[in-house]
């Protein structure tokens, strides 16, 4: 029943052949317009998702894909549609099925998850269990789709007007109501799996390399493995094909996903994968989401090594030109920020450096060092290549090589101070790129030089959101 009637949707197109499915062929297909300047010839009617009926009607609604799964059809015959996409949409109220019909707009390596559409379309249909491959059981309304050759369907992405804010409350969640199957990892890998609307919330942890792979068929496709973990557990979500490049935008130990209904396999972790039904939600705006990023930014807070200096938190053309230049004891800048958690402070501290380690970490191959993925990185070098996602990063000069720094009121214990560049290439008389390449006799030189030096740095020190502050150094004056 519901495929006559997108039959005779497209009708228009070929009217004597018919197959069952979607109702056409590619080749039934043809190409009419351009679809890039759209302009609707039709009135449509604004509707949410989750109040869907079948049937036919002029209607526009947003979502953000929570699936999609690219169908190519390739047909040589030219202005005919290539293939299909299936992407399942989600808005706050519920989930629909789009069958997205292309030709030159090649959708499939286009998409990615979580992002932002609206669809214009004349008619929606439900999907039956004879059906399943037009509609999945999560997602059973389904409208089909060509924009390319039919001028009253559309569908576009915001991208550039996508403030991030629109339908992050998956299934209508409220902070005060508990989502209905959300479990931990540790809950679904011992059995929850079974769940009927098993959900996971978990923060990304790593992103792996995109890889190739041979599918049944022997052609080749991607796969992209994505570290996850909440409280009790670490996991992998692999995505597959076109899904693969949806990762790209994700950081880890701050996206956090939603997953309902993931494939899965037990092995020493739980590695979860897409089916049809599976629904990804990305950064939901819910309070167990904020719980579950708050945990992983504290747990990578404390191992990092070698944080970023803060860019636009310190005003240091101001500082620098201040007619009146405040220095502190370091007691006082502690005594400032116990009085004043929400404020920032500026001034210069006058310190003597206890120990220095430049020629260990030349040594250990040590002297500049960053994280990517959560893995610490130490090279000789200005930037170095990730053992798990295999990315190049820079790399800045590891904090380890000043020991504790020391005034008469307290000390500041190694690693701990955040220096810019500059403040770097102040202190050691050379840019990063000159440290790594100098000889041992330089680089034993320099450790000498610094050992016990009294030196003036200018910091800066906010408190934030952070439980535990760093002195941040923007300058140092010999
Ligand atoms: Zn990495």
């Amino acid at each position: 029943m519901p495929s006559t009637s997108i039959q005779s949707f497209f009708s228009s197109s070929s009217p004597t052949k018919s197959i069952p499915g979607d109702g056409f062929t590619p080749e039934e297909m043809v190409l009419s317009t351009n679809t890039s300047d759209w302009i609707p010839t039709l009135e449509y009617e604004e509707v949410t998702i989750g109040y869907l009926e079948p049937g036919p009607g002029n209607i526009t609604f947003m979502g953000r894909i929570v699936n999609f799964y690219n169908m190519p059809k390739p047909s040589k015959r030219p202005k005919s549609a290539q293939g299909c996409v299936r992407i399942m949409l989600a808005d706050d109220t519920g989930t629909m099925t789009v069958r997205l019909w292309h030709a030159n707009i090649p959708w499939g390596s286009m998409l990615k998850l979580g992002m932002l559409v609206t669809v214009w379309t004349v008619h929606v249909s439900r999907g039956s269990s004879e059906q399943m491959s037009l509609a999945p059981t999560a997602a059973p309304l389904f409208t089909t789709i060509f924009p390319e050759g039919e001028r009253s369907c559309h569908f576009m992405v915001h991208e550039k007007s996508d403030e991030g804010k629109m339908f992050k409350r998956p299934f209508g969640s409220k902070d005060s109501v508990p989502l209905p199957g959300l479990m931990t990892l540790e809950n679904f890998t011992n059995g929850g799996y079974d769940v009927d609307d098993c959900k996971l919330l978990v923060c990304v942890k790593s992103i792996g390399a995109k890889k190739n792979y041979i599918m049944k068929d022997g052609n080749t496709s991607d796969l992209i493995s994505v570290g996850i973990f909440d409280e009790t557990a670490d996991a992998f979500l692999t995505l597959y094909g076109s899904l693969s490049n949806s990762a790209s935008s994700w950081t880890p130990s701050h996206t956090v996903l939603l997953i309902a209904n993931p494939s899965w396999k037990i092995d020493r972790a739980a590695k979860l994968s897409f089916n049809a039904n599976t629904q990804l939600y990305i950064d939901p705006d819910m309070a167990d989401a904020r719980y579950v990023r708050a945990l992983a930014q504290r747990l990578t807070k404390k191992e990092h090594i070698n944080p970023p200096y803060p860019k636009g938190v310190f005003d240091v053309e101001a500082a620098e030109t201040a007619a009146m230049r405040v220095l502190y004891k370091l007691s006082e800048i502690d005594e400032f920020a116990r009085a004043n958690p929400r404020d920032k402070v500026m001034g210069y501290i006058s310190v003597l450096i206890t120990e220095v380690h430049i020629v260990i970490n030349h040594k250990r191959n040590m002297l500049m060092s960053a994280e990517c993925c959560g893995l610490p990185m130490f090279a000789n070098a200005v930037q170095a290549k990730c053992r798990q996602c295999e990315k190049w990063s820079p790399l800045r000069i590891n904090p380890r090589i000043l020991g504790n720094v020391i005034d008469e009121t307290g000390q500041i214990s190694s690693g701990k101070l955040i220096f810019s560049d500059d403040a770097w290439e102040q202190l050691l008389g050379r840019t990063a790129q000159q440290l790594v390449t100098a000889p041992l006799d330089v680089i034993k030189y320099l450790e000498h030089r610094l050992f016990f030096l009294r030196l003036t740095f200018g910091f800066g020190f906010h408190l934030g959101d952070d439980e535990v502050g760093r002195l941040v150094i923007w300058c140092v004056k010999m």
